[in-house]
């Protein structure tokens, strides 16, 4: 049994295949953001059990039935549990729904790509090659083995419960790895009924453990924890640089998946409809809660007033609802105080003197008055001077910026701390290439906005973080790479007192 029932539902920890109470007997509760009202509540880890946690993945990872599992069993334990996950995929939309508020469609779409994610990673355990290094005489066999890390610590964020987790999950666990999750507190469910399709699809107890709980005392826990080998982030850049901090004192690697202030910059040239609706799509899609967020619009200005007249009319029109309503276009924001750093932000705009040409407070008529609800807005007036386009926002706000050609356009573009995506709407080819080479993203979408596949890596520039989450570049970062020296000659050294060169020796 996984819940306790009190008032509300109880999810406690889960620690070597079985859930268990937290050591003090703390519990979260976690509020829906459409009604404002706590739906469950969640154990709060504490350092102890995350010792736990993490022991009982060390003992996981030191077990030879897992750590030498052969690849091809590998493979097809993690399409099991891309089958459980499609089962369950339904289900685990809607409390993803009811967690973070977004909608039910976007929820929907994510988990049903998500077991090709499973899919793909599950052909990565036979594949992961390692290489001969050609040798430099005849005598000297050198070969690289790529090898499995240990206990990888995973700490995600609230706006894609489950996806983030795959990211994260798949690949750590087709190289071998064991790992501890750690949900954000404020959606925590979704990866706590998932350990039963893991456990149905046959992960052996203690490879994947989940300790919930709030930064401060769980992840800041778990970061600290000698015993992690690698610690894969995904959240806030503040959260990102402590926990940095924290493992460069073991040392332990990390790989830093955070914010964004994405430029998505529109040509004269453009289609201009389609590019008005991959403006709209890259900021109000779950109400702007994506770290690829196209949160800065740079326009050329012949088309200015075109663009801008498109967009507004469009996010105007946007239907803000109950996210489990199939009509809704925009939910609410995740939580009560996500939704009043997202409007102080507006209010710093306008005192710093941009105009507001649409939204720019919480929308209240009706039923949204008991959500967490804010309009979709749109600044204009504003300079890249303004922490309202230098500051990731996280929600439903767009910031239009004129342009007069390319160089201003890739200046403003770049003038960012972040570098994590961006968008060009250009049908110049020459143009679309020569900007993608020189903007500073780790993602360049042309034509398009907010598509992926597992194949693809992703992953930030700058203070946006950096290792590459998707693709063969993640299990390279899943694993760790092992030079094996063998000399084949029985002739003897001929110095010991000095280091030995392979070209040293002509046969
Ligand atoms: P957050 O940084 O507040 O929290 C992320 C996770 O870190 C949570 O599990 C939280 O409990 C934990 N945490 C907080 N303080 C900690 C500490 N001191 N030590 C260890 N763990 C700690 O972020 P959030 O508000 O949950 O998520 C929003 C952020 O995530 C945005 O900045 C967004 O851009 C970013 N994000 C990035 C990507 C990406 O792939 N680059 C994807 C999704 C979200």
């Amino acid at each position: 049994m996984n819940t306790v029932q009190t008032k509300l539902k109880r999810y406690q920890l889960f620690i070597d295949g079985e859930f268990v109470e937290p050591s003090d007997g703390k519990y979260l509760r976690s509020v829906n953001p459409t009604t404002g009202e706590p739906w469950y509540e969640v154990a709060r880890a504490t350092a102890t059990d995350v010792d736990r946690a993490v022991g009982s993945a060390r003992h996981a990872f030191e077990d030879e039935r897992w750590r030498y599992m052969p690849p091809a069993e590998r493979g097809r334990l993690l399409r099991r549990i891309a089958d459980g996950l499609a089962a369950a995929g339904p289900r685990l939309a809607e409390i993803e729904t009811r967690d973070n508020g977004k909608l039910i469609r976007e929820m929907r779409a994510q988990l049903s790509h998500l077991p090709a994610f499973w899919e793909y990673f599950s052909g990565w355990p036979d594949k992961l090659d390692s290489s001969v290094i050609p040798p430099a005489n005849a005598t000297t066999l050198n070969y690289m083995r790529r090898e499995a890390l240990g206990v990888v610590a995973a700490i995600t964020p609230w706006n894609s419960p489950l996806l983030v987790t795959t990211y994260k999950l798949a690949p750590a666990l087709a190289a071998g790895n064991a790992v501890v999750l750690k949900p954000s507190e404020h959606t925590s469910a979704s990866v706590l009924e998932f350990m039963h399709v893991l456990e149905e699809a046959g992960v052996p107890p203690g490879v994947v453990n989940v300790v919930s709980g709030d930064g401060a005392t769980t992840g800041d826990a778990l970061a600290a924890h000698s015993g992690v080998d690698l610690i894969s982030f995904t959240g806030g850049n503040q959260t990102g640089r402590l926990i940095a901090a924290r493992a460069a004192t073991g040392p332990v690697p990390t790989m830093l998946e955070l914010g964004g202030k994405s430029p998505n910059i529109i040509f004269s040239d453009a289609n201009l409809h389609n590019a008005s609706l991959g403006v709209v799509a890259g900021i109000f899609a779950a109400a702007g809660q994506s770290c690829v967020a196209g949160s800065r619009c740079l326009v050329e200005r012949p088309v200015y007033d075109d663009l801008v007249g498109l967009i507004v009319d469009r996010a105007g029109a946007i239907k803000l609802g109950d996210p489990l309503e199939e009509a809704t276009e925009v939910g609410p924001v995740a939580f009560e105080g996500h939704m009043e750093k997202v409007l102080s932000f507006v209010d710093l705009a306008r005192a710093e003197g941009a105009d507001i040409l649409l939204g720019g407070g919480r929308a209240t008529e009706d039923e949204l008055g008991s959500g967490f609800y804010v309009e979709p807005t749109v600044i204009a007036g504003a300079t890249n001077e303004m922490r309202a386009v230098r500051e990731e926002i996280f929600g439903p706000v767009l910031s239009v910026i004129p342009f007069d050609d390319e160089e201003e356009a890739l200046r403003l573009a770049n003038d960012s701390p972040f570098g994590l995506a961006s968008g060009l709407w250009t049908r110049d080819l020459s143009r679309a290439h020569r900007l993608a080479h020189r903007i500073e993203a780790g993602t360049v979408w042309i034509n398009t906005y907010r598509e992926q596949t597992p194949s693809s890596p992703i992953g930030g520039f700058k203070g946006s973080g950096y290792g590459k989450e998707n693709g063969r570049e993640v299990m390279e970062e899943m694993t760790r790479l092992k030079s094996v020296w063998v000399n084949l000659d029985d002739r003897p050294v001929p110095d010991p007192f000095r280091m030995s060169f392979a070209s040293d020796r002509d046969t």
